[in-house]
C-alpha cells in the first residue's frame, strides 16, 4: 500500500503527506465526500504512513509495521465500521477499553472510523469524550459520506478534508490501465459519477445489465404498440424496489443523452457513449420540450418510489407517460 496507489485526489494527498512527514498530523481528521470515491484507500495509506517505521519513505511497504498492515493484523491499527446500519455505543466502549491499555509498539495508534456519520448519538457522545481527552498518542481518521449528519461537537474537533468524485477521464484511464477495454472503461467511468467503486461494479459481467434493460425499454416504447408498455411494466413489477430505483436512474441518463443529441450538444458528453447509434435513432422521435417533461416525470416517479409508492402503479404510470410523450406533436 503506497501513496502512488491512489488515483486522483492530488491536493488532499499532498496535504496529508506533508502533515505526516512534518509530524504535524492533527489528532482527528475527517475525510468527507461521496461514497465510493477512494476515501477509504487514502485513509488506509495515511494510517500505514503514520505507523511505518522507515526514516525516509513512509509507508515503505517493507518494515514490520507495513507488513502487519497489509495482513490486516497491526495491533495498533484500529478500525471501526458500522455494525448493521449504524456504529453502536458498545463499539466505541470497546475502543475506549482498548485505548486504556498501552499501545503494543509503545508508539502511536491510528483508528479509522468508516461511516462516522452512522454513529448513534450515544456512540458519538462517547467518542467525543475520547477526542477531548485522548489516552496516549492516537490519531483518528473519520470517514463520512455525509458530514452534515455528524454532531457539530465532533465536527469542531476534526480537521476536515473534502474529497470530490474523480474526473471521468482520470477514472477511465485508470480502468484501462487495469486492463478493461477503452469503450467499456469510458462508459463505466461516466455512469459511475466519478466513483471508482461503482465503476468497477459496472464492469462486472452483469454490471450493465440494468442499464441495457433500461435502454431496451426506451427503444421498445418507441414501438407503436401499447402492449410494450404492459410488457415493460410486467418486467419492472418483478424487480426489487432498489433495482427499480437503479433502473430509473439509467432511464434518466438515457433520456438526458437523447436530450443532448436533440439539442445538438457534443456527442462527447454522452453517458452511454457505447449506445450512441441506438440513441441517435430514438432521438428522431423526440423534441427538447417533451424530453424535459419526460425527465421530470421520471424524477417524480423516483421520489414516489422512495416514499414507498406502489411499484406496479408508479412504473405503469411512468411508462404510459413516456409512451405518450414520445408521440405527442
Ligand atoms: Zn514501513
Amino acid at each position: 500500500m503506497k501513496w502512488t496507489d491512489i488515483i486522483g485526489h492530488k491536493e488532499q494527498v499532498t496535504m496529508l503527506r506533508h502533515m505526516e512527514s512534518s509530524r504535524r498530523m492533527p489528532h482527528a481528521v475527517l475525510f468527507a465526500g461521496p461514497k465510493g470515491i477512494g476515501k477509504n484507500l487514502v485513509a488506509n495509506v495515511t494510517a500505514a504512513a503514520l505507523l511505518c517505521s522507515d526514516q525516509e519513505e513512509r509507508p515503505c511497504g517493507r518494515c514490520h509495521s507495513c507488513q502487519q498492515i497489509s495482513y490486516g493484523s497491526h495491533p495498533d491499527f484500529l478500525l471501526i465500521v458500522p455494525d448493521g446500519t449504524n456504529i453502536k455505543i458498545e463499539q466505541i466502549r470497546m475502543l475506549q477499553q482498548e485505548l486504556s491499555m498501552a499501545s503494543f509498539s509503545g508508539k502511536r495508534r491510528v483508528c479509522i472510523i468508516d461511516g462516522a456519520e452512522l454513529m448513534t448519538t450515544q456512540a458519538a457522545n462517547s467518542l467525543l469524550k475520547v477526542l477531548e481527552d485522548p489516552p496516549g498518542e492516537i490519531i483518528f481518521l473519520l470517514l463520512a459520506a455525509n458530514k452534515q449528519m455528524l454532531l457539530t461537537t465532533i465536527l469542531s474537533r476534526c480537521m476536515v478534508i473534502a474529497f470530490q468524485p474523480l474526473a471521468d477521464e482520470l477514472l477511465a484511464q485508470d480502468l484501462m490501465a487495469k486492463g478493461y477495454l477503452p469503450e467499456t472503461s469510458e462508459v463505466a467511468a461516466r455512469l459511475s459519477g466519478g466513483r471508482m467503486g461503482i465503476a468497477l461494479a459496472l464492469l462486472e459481467p452483469e454490471g450493465l445489465a440494468l442499464r441495457n434493460q433500461a435502454l431496451e425499454m426506451i427503444q421498445n416504447l418507441m414501438d407503436s404498440k401499447l402492449e410494450t408498455v404492459w410488457h415493460s411494466a410486467g418486467v419492472l413489477e418483478k424487480m426489487e424496489r432498489n433495482d427499480i430505483l437503479e433502473f430509473i436512474k439509467y432511464v434518466t441518463y438515457i433520456l438526458r443523452d437523447i436530450l443532448l443529441l436533440v439539442t445538438g450538444q457534443g456527442k462527447q458528453l454522452l453517458f452511454n457513449i457505447d449506445a450512441k447509434e441506438d440513441l441517435c435513432e430514438v432521438a428522431d422521435m423526440w423534441s427538447e420540450r417533451r424530453l424535459v417533461t419526460a425527465i421530470r416525470a421520471v424524477e417524480s416517479a423516483r421520489r414516489a418510489l422512495l416514499a414507498n409508492a406502489n411499484t406496479r402503479l408508479t412504473s405503469e404510470a411512468l411508462l404510459i407517460r413516456i409512451y405518450d410523450l414520445a408521440r405527442e406533436v
